[in-house]
C-alpha cells in the first residue's frame, strides 16, 4: 500500500526545511505526497489560515508533514492536531555527537499531553480589564498520556520515567492529571518520579543524564521541551510526532524562524528527524534508523548551517543527507 502524506509547508523557513524532508522521504520510500496550503500567508491571500480543504485532506490522509506557522498557530496546528486525532506530542531531545551541546550527556523524550490544559482555547473577555482562561483536564486525557508514556519508555528502553506537573498551586486540575499518572505507574509496577514543572525546569539544566521520558501536561510540555533544545544544540534538531490513534503529524518543535526566514540557511536536521518518526509510524523502523544515522553523520561530519557553526545552506545539509542515504 502506498500511504499518502499531506506536505504543509507553512510559513517562514517551513518553506524552507519541509522541502529538505521530503528530499529525504523521496529517497528512501514510496510515499504519494499531496500538498496543501495553511498559515499567516494563506490568511492574507484566502481570508482563512486553515482552509476547510487543507483540513479535510490531513484528516482523511495517512500522515502529515508540517513545517510551522506564524501568528496563525492557534488556529491552523492546534484544529490540526485534532484533525488526526492527535492525544500525544512526543518530543524527544538528544544530543548528538560532534554537535557543541551545553549538556551533550541529554537524552530525554517528553511525552506532552495535546489536547488539553491551558491550551483548551476557551477564553473570556469578562469586562474591559478582566479575562479568565478556562483549564481543562480530564481523567481519561490524562490516563491516556501516561499509558502513552509509561510504554514509550518500556519499548524504548527508558528506565527513568518522571511526572511533572504543579499539584501543589493547580489542586484540582493537576490533581487529577498526577493521580492518573501514579494510578498507570502503580498498574505497571515500575518505578517513577513526580517533580514540580517548574524546578524541573531547573533540574533539566544542572543534572538532565536524571532524566529519560517526562509525562507532561500540555503548557508544561511545550515549554520543558524548549528548555531542553536549549541544552541539545538548538531548536533546529528537535522533532516532533503528534500521534493519533491511526493518523499522526509530524513537525519540528521550532517555530517559523523570522529571524532566519528566506536566507535558506535554516537547519533542516529537525524537520528530516520528524521525518524519521513518520516513518516509524508506519512501522518502518529500519528505514528510519537510516534517515537518523544520515543526519547523526552529517551533524557530526559536516556541512553544518549557521546555527551550529557552519556556513551550509539548508539544501546544502539535505543533499548531504541524502548522499549518505
Ligand atoms: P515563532 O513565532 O514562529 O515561534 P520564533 O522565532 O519565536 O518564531 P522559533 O521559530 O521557534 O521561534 O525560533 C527561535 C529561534 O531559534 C529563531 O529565532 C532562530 O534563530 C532559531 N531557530 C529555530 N529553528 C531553527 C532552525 N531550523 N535553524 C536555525 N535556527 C533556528
Amino acid at each position: 500500500m502506498t500511504e499518502t502524506i499531506v506536505v504543509i509547508k507553512g510559513d517562514g523557513i517551513g518553506q524552507e526545511v519541509v522541502p529538505a524532508a521530503v528530499e529525504v522521504l523521496e529517497a528512501v520510500a514510496d510515499f504519494e505526497f499531496v500538498e496543501r496550503e495553511a498559515g499567516d500567508y494563506v490568511r492574507d491571500e484566502q481570508g482563512d489560515p486553515l482552509p476547510e480543504d487543507t483540513y479535510e485532506t490531513v484528516r482523511n490522509a495517512d500522515a502529515t508533514l508540517f513545517g510551522a506557522v506564524g501568528e496563525t498557530a492557534a488556529d491552523v496546528v492546534l484544529p490540526l492536531r485534532e484533525a488526526v486525532d492527535s492525544f500525544a506530542n512526543v518530543r524527544p531531545a538528544r544530543a548528538y555527537p560532534g554537535v557543541d551541546a551545553l549538556r551533550p550527556e541529554t537524552d530525554i523524550v517528553f511525552i506532552r499531553e495535546n489536547t488539553q490544559g491551558v491550551y483548551s482555547g476557551i477564553e473570556s473577555r469578562i469586562t474591559d480589564d478582566v479575562t479568565t482562561l478556562t483549564r481543562v483536564i480530564t481523567e481519561d486525557a490524562s490516563r491516556k498520556i501516561a499509558e502513552f508514556g509509561f510504554e514509550y519508555a518500556d519499548a524504548n528502553g527508558y528506565d527513568d520515567v518522571t511526572i511533572a506537573h504543579k499539584q501543589n498551586v493547580m489542586r484540582l486540575t493537576d490533581g487529577v492529571f498526577v493521580d492518573a499518572a501514579r494510578a498507570v505507574g502503580d498498574e505497571r509496577g515500575v518505578d517513577y518520579d513526580e517533580k514540580l514543572m517548574d524546578a524541573l525546569g531547573m533540574l533539566l539544566l544542572l543534572e538532565p543524564e536524571e532524566y529519560g521520558v517526562v509525562i507532561c501536561p500540555n503548557l508544561a510540555g511545550d515549554v520543558l521541551s524548549d528548555v531542553a533544545a536549549g541544552l541539545v544544540g538548538g531548536l533546529g534538531l528537535l522533532p516532533s510526532a503528534n500521534v493519533g490513534a491511526d493518523n499522526g503529524m509530524f513537525e519540528p518543535v521550532h517555530g517559523t524562524a523570522p529571524d532566519i526566514a528566506g536566507e535558506g540557511i535554516a537547519n533542516p536536521s529537525a524537520a528530516v528527524l520528524s521525518a524519521a518518526m513518520l516513518l516509524e509510524h508506519f512501522g518502518y523502523e529500519e528505514t528510519a534508523g537510516s534517515v537518523r544515522t544520515a543526519v547523526e553523520g552529517v551533524l557530526s561530519d559536516g556541512p553544518t548551517t549557521p546555527d551550529l557553526g557552519g556556513s551550509a545552506t539548508t539544501d546544502d545539509v539535505a543533499a548531504a543527507i541524502v548522499d549518505r542515504l
